[in-house]
């Protein structure tokens, strides 16, 4: 009897491929396992066992595989149930999801590349033939492609090889080297031990009593210590007892002082130890005992708590919970908000239970994560990730948090599978039967929605922890104040005179931009040309740092032109202002002032934005201006000012959602002032200051924000009342874009009339030199979802088997946000 295997390989096509195994093989085989396979003419693909049969394929002939490479399932069942869900809900296919679910390193495939692993001596005797014609090969190129090793060694087969070197250490799979981040140590002090004693220090402090200002530096030493059970800085100690750095370092020096340094980054974690969680206030109390409450009934409950009300207090009181049954938690966060400042907070309460997946680590550092959640293993019993942690190998999961669930950049966009990873989260929470515990302190309207009509459950914190008032916020008038002549630059007085009044009490500023680079336009004043991106329908934007003009979408760039590319003019306008344009007109305006700017060019890299967020809460930075990145629940002590630079160009966004999303970004940045106990202020400048979203968020008024945005869904046919699939065509080919298009729109309207909407040219309608057009398709809650898909997947099957759209890529977006 022959034997076969279905498996899943990391391609987008639909179907399982059967390949044929020994009756040994069959017997060792599990689902789960990963085998090398051969595809194609040359290809080699890492595929994953999913069925072992001894049915033989109808219409090919099933060829052998290559290699095991697993001993046991990498693949848990539960996970590619959930993973099925994924592929059938988003439309992808399996092999999609195979591959954007599993570390790169589990994919050993024809496109590949190995490096040479640095520093590891190799020992070149203990390498058998064909492992050194690799390691030789290596020593004159720097990399190799899979399909090179395959020639170097004379056959196909080169995943066994490739295996044994990785062992032995002399190879690695390609990954990317981010820049090396250098922690920060911070420099403290404490009294010599010899002075632990109460006779010794009266003695020293009597010997002291002639040398004035280092007693002084002493008492204030203990009076710090005594407040705050915390190491204290030489930074503090100086300015607590006014004494210079030479006095300090005389106390060294006679070793009445001692110093010490500490890795920022480390302060509050000491390793083994860990503190015990906070006592909860009433009011997070309750709110935690409405969702024990819920739990008993419901499976989903949103926390809707405003910014600073101590959410991550109450999610800590529900991982303690579920960790003593031995359960596994899962701590979701969108890519940016997952920062150091909760890492270190929930390390402090978990210590080593706490593992962090995140895009930005190594793959060897994801591999490590995967084997312990894997394996059960204590060490990752809470993971702290962003989306793609969603596909761990949990195998009892018993709560999730999906910190921040109204961010949309939650969706994955590309590549597919295009899931919402707090819509996956709820899925998956199911399937392991546990909970899950939304959190927001601008809850998303189709989350808010779902609690008012039952679907999920609701608790609310609406106090800041510790009764601080949400901060005032005024809206300032910018057309006005450019009438009266009362703007400097991008500033109107009363933001300077906020601005001045914060610095002068010693607290610090955050200014919001939202758009990076310095000037994004240039313009001549002569003939109106502005220097277009050859790929992309968009201008060059301008970015002082490298002096260049750059393109956003495709990188594309050219160095900044001092004449116009069109009619030679000389005189060129800079139009529209970013994050690097206010940064140094505040440098002008305030010269004294330390300025820092947080974008996605001054952040790059694994330690980039960590570096500005230490550098702000070491307070050597008075002002920090941003982008979006601001807004991610980021906890500084010391800000008492928020200044929104233009709230209009988030307004004026050509998107159903963008209302919601205003409202939201506002709230989320305006509450990082006034956060411990004084009433912070926001100025909003805006030239529509009788927007009524802007009425609504100046007043924190969430209800009625959400009960306009609901109306007008309701009125628009969108979300939550219509569910949305987005179809976008893409060519190279204006035309071909534009007739394929308009066939697939009809198709659709055939089966659902009105509610297909276009097709339209998005507002960039060119991107890396494809054209681009959409389609979107608007699906009543009372039409089957599942029915709609076979039709839209019938009408993409029509659409490819037309041999001119053959080669327009089509995109399927469910839930488009
Ligand atoms: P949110 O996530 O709701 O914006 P956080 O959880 O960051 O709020 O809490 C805001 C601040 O209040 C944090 O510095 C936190 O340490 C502090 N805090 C919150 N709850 C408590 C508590 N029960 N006891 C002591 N401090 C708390
Ligand atoms: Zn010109
Ligand atoms: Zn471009």
């Amino acid at each position: 009897m022959p034997y076969f295997i279905d498996v899943i390989l990391p391609i987008p096509l639909q179907r399982l491929f059967t390949y044929s195994i020994t009756e040994a093989e069959s017997q060792f085989l599990q689902q789960g396992m990963r085998v090398a396979v051969p595809f194609g003419k040359s290809k080699v693909y890492t595929a994953l066992v999913y069925k072992i049969h001894q049915t033989a394929p109808e219409v090919y002939e099933a060829k052998e595989i290559q290699q095991i490479l697993d001993e046991q399932p990498i693949i848990t069942p539960q996970q590619l149930q959930h993973w099925e869900w994924i592929a059938s809900y988003y439309m992808a296919s399996l092999g999609e999801v195979f591959r954007s679910a599993v570390p790169s390193a589990f994919l050993l495939e024809s496109e590949t590349i190995i490096t040479k692993k640095d520093k590891t001596e190799v020992d070149e005797s203990l390498l058998k033939d064909d492992e050194f014609l690799i390691f030789e090969a290596l020593q004159h190129q720097s990399l190799l492609k899979i399909q090179e090793i395959s020639s170097i060694l004379g056959k196909k087969n080169v995943l066994p090889v490739l295996k044994r070197l990785i062992d032995k250490e002399v190879i690695q799979v390609y990954e990317e080297i981010y820049e090396q981040y250098k922690p920060k140590l911070v420099r403290y002090v404490k009294l010599h031990e010899k002075y632990a004693t109460e006779e010794n220090l009266q003695k020293l402090l009597e010997t002291l009593n002639r040398a004035k200002k280092q007693r002084e530096v002493i008492l204030t030493l203990f009076s710090l210590s005594a407040t705050a059970k915390k190491p204290i800085t030489v930074k503090e100690l100086t300015k607590q007892s006014n004494a210079s750095s030479a006095v300090i370092k005389a106390l060294i020096d006679k070793e009445i002082l001692e110093e010490y340094y500490i890795q920022r980054d480390r302060v509050s974690y000491n390793g083994d130890e860990t503190e015990d969680s906070k006592q909860l206030n009433q009011y997070q109390q309750e709110a935690y005992e409405t969702i024990q409450t819920a739990f008993q009934t419901q499976d989903v409950c949103l926390l809707y708590g405003i910014t600073s009300s101590g959410k991550t207090e109450v999610y800590v009181k529900l991982i303690e919970e579920i960790i003593e049954t031995g359960k596994q938690v899962l701590y979701l966060l969108p890519e940016i908000a997952l920062t150091t400042q909760l890492i270190t907070r929930l390390q402090q309460y978990f210590g080593e239970k706490v593992a962090i997946y995140h895009s930005k680590y190594s793959v060897h550092e994801r591999v490590e994560v995967w084997n312990n959640v894997l394996h059960g293993k204590q060490k990752a019993q809470i993971v702290l990730g962003a989306r793609s942690s969603l596909f761990l190998p949990f195998s009892n999961l018993g709560l999730i948090i999906a910190d921040e669930e109204h961010e949309t950049s939650y969706k994955q966009f590309d590549p597919a599978p295009r899931y919402h990873a707090r819509d996956a989260a709820i899925v998956l929470a199911k399937m392991h039967q546990g909970k899950i515990v939304l959190g927001s302190a601008t809850p998303s309207i189709e989350s808010y929605y779902n609690t008012k009509i039952n679907k999920y459950a609701l608790a609310t914190i609406t106090r800041r922890y510790g009764d601080v008032l949400l901060p005032d916020m005024e809206l300032v008038d910018i057309k006005e104040k450019h009438r009266k002549k009362r703007m400097k630059g991008h500033f109107s007085d009363r933001l300077l005179e906020e601005i001045e009044e914060t610095i002068e009490n010693g607290e610090q500023v955050i200014l919001f931009q939202n758009r990076r680079g310095y000037a994004p336009i240039i313009e001549c004043k002569t003939c109106g040309h502005s220097p277009q991106c050859p790929n992309c329908d968009v201008s060059l934007t301008f970015h002082q740092y490298k002096n260049q003009l750059r393109c956003h979408y495709c990188s594309h760039h050219i160095a900044m032109q001092q004449q116009c590319l069109a009619c030679g003019s000389h005189e060129l306008d800079t139009k529209g202002f970013g994050t690097q344009q206010i940064e140094q007109e505040l440098t002008e305006l305030m010269p004294n002032v330390k300025v820092g700017r947080m974008d996605l060019d001054t952040t790059r890299g694994k330690y980039g934005y960590q570096k500005i967020i230490s550098a702000f809460e070491q307070q050597e930075i008075q002002i920090l201006v941003g982008t979006q990145m601001l807004t991610k629940g980021l906890d500084f002590r010391n800000v008492n000012l928020v200044g929104i630079m233009n709230a209009d160009s988030m307004l004026n966004f050509p998107d159903f959602r963008a209302h919601e999303r205003s409202f939201q970004l506002i709230q989320q940045v305006a509450g990082r002032a006034g956060r411990t106990k004084k009433r912070g202020k926001v100025i909003v400048q805006t030239y529509n200051p009788y927007h009524q979203i802007l009425q609504q968020v100046s007043v924190g008024d969430y209800e009625n924000m959400f009960k306009d945005q609901l109306n007008d869904r309701r009125q628009f046919h969108y979300p939550p009342y219509y569910r949305l699939i987005k179809i976008t065509l893409k060519h190279k080919e204006y035309n071909r874009v534009n007739e394929s298009a308009a066939w697939f729109a009809k198709s659709l309207r055939n089966s659902f009339g009105d509610n297909v909407l276009g097709p339209e040219f998005p507002p960039i309608a060119r991107i890396r030199n494809l054209y681009l057009k959409n389609i979107l398709l608007k699906i009543p809650k009372q039409q089957s979802l599942g029915k709609t898909k076979e039709v839209i997947s019938r009408i993409k099957n029509s659409f490819l088997s037309i041999s001119e759209y053959r080669s327009v890529r089509v995109i399927i977006d469910v839930d488009t946000v």
